[in-house]
């Protein structure tokens, strides 16, 4: 029996991989629906009738596979629709693709468990946005955006925005290619409207692209461009809140006038934050080269005894809200490392004893010169 794919659904990206998955689960009076967006506690979907409000049932919330994670935008889910607004997602259909980042928390019972957390589903293309325009323009920070971009199973391709900011274009884009090998690389300018309808044509009927890049590049301006100047009509979508008023939501998984999708998510644009402990040699060199003088060659210049880093603060050789915002990023980029890398974790455990022990010392020795 052949099956006929609602037309309604398959511009959302619905077809037979989904499909088949669906009719497995075999799951009477249940349909699929998109993830447009992600709240706190519940979910917006779009299926063939419609959009709905989606809470998880309760046996998905608190009892989730940790291998599969909780549904993100982008996920096709199997609900049982309760009224016209509201329904239950009951599961979640295997993905094409997915972003994601693990997760610790503390189990009841004790014991720590790492969960991944998938912040986007089923993209097919991700462009990679970068600008011509000098100040953002790093191939490093590019390799890591590929990096990710391969390990979620989307294809990548790079776009090099803000053409018009550069005079020679065509060098940036050999350097590029050098580093993106495979991968097809694009110039274009979002404001003058240059190499969009490239870009258009990854993005065909049922197709789901995202954008990665730093801020600034233009990501927003290239959404735009893509939709003309519907960007009002359809980036926002009205829903009915909890109190029965309407209200205004953002609507995260975008149509575009002709078909095609182009996810816009919070969760994707963290991403973008991430980065490694080498940015931060290149930002902050003279803190880094005043750390050479610390007791502890991995010294965190934090309560550590000999900190040359502390004393400058103290000599007045540097700038306490210098060190401040040194800090943060750097406390950033470690969480991030370290949720990212179980051997890197182990080595920061020794590293703490051995602090520990060393402080240990210290204050017996201050008691014996009493
Ligand atoms: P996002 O943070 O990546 O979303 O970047 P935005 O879309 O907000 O753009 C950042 C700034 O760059 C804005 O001031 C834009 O007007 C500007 N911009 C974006 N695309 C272009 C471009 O192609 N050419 C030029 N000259 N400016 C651009
Ligand atoms: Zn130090």
């Amino acid at each position: 029996m052949t099956e006929t794919i609602p037309e309604s659904l398959s511009a959302y990206g619905w077809d037979s991989f989904f499909s088949n998955h669906f009719r497995e689960l075999n799951m009477p009076d249940s349909v699929p629906c998109r993830i447009i967006s992600e709240y706190k506690s519940s979910y917006r979907v779009q299926g063939d009738d419609g959009e709905r409000t989606a809470l998880l049932a309760g046996r998905m919330r608190y009892d989730i596979d940790p291998e599969f994670g909780y549904p993100a935008v982008g996920d096709w889910v199997v609900v049982l629709p309760v009224d016209e607004q509201h329904c239950v997602i009951h599961a979640v259909l295997p993905r094409k693709s997915k972003f994601s980042r693990k997760s610790e928390y503390r189990q009841k019972a004790g014991g720590i468990k790492t969960e991944e957390q998938v912040i986007a589903a089923n993209i097919d293309t991700v462009f990679i946005v970068s600008a011509l325009d000098g100040r953002n323009f790093n191939l490093r920070r590019l390799e890591r955006y590929l990096t990710l971009a391969w390990k979620s199973d989307a294809s990548p391709v790079v776009i090099l925005n803000k053409v018009d900011l550069c005079p020679d274009p065509d060098s940036h884009i050999r350097d590029v290619e050098d580093v993106s090998i495979g991968v097809p690389v694009h110039a274009a300018s979002a404001i003058e409207n240059i190499g969009i309808s490239y870009i258009r044509n990854y993005i065909a009927p049922g197709q789901t692209a995202a954008l990665l890049g730093p801020s600034g590049v233009g990501k927003s301006a290239l959404i735009n461009a893509l939709l003309g100047s519907e960007k009002q009509a359809t980036n926002e979508t009205r829903a009915v809140d909890g109190k029965g008023r309407h209200a205004t939501t953002h609507r995260e998984l975008i149509l575009l006038p002709g078909g095609g999708l182009v996810m816009d998510t919070p969760g994707m644009r963290e991403i973008q934050m991430w980065g490694n402990e080498t940015d931060l040699q290149d930002s902050f060199e003279d803190i880094e080269s005043m750390a050479l003088q610390c007791r502890f060659s991995d010294c965190l210049h934090d309560t550590e005894p000999g900190c040359a880093v502390r004393e400058a603060i103290e000599n007045g050789d540097l700038d306490i809200s210098r060190y401040q915002s040194y800090l943060k990023l750097r406390k950033e980029l470690r969480y991030i490392a370290l949720r990212e890398d179980g051997t890197l974790r182990q080595q920061e455990q020794l590293r703490w004893r051995k602090i520990s022990k060393a402080a240990k010392k210290l204050k017996k020795h201050k008691y014996k010169d009493r």
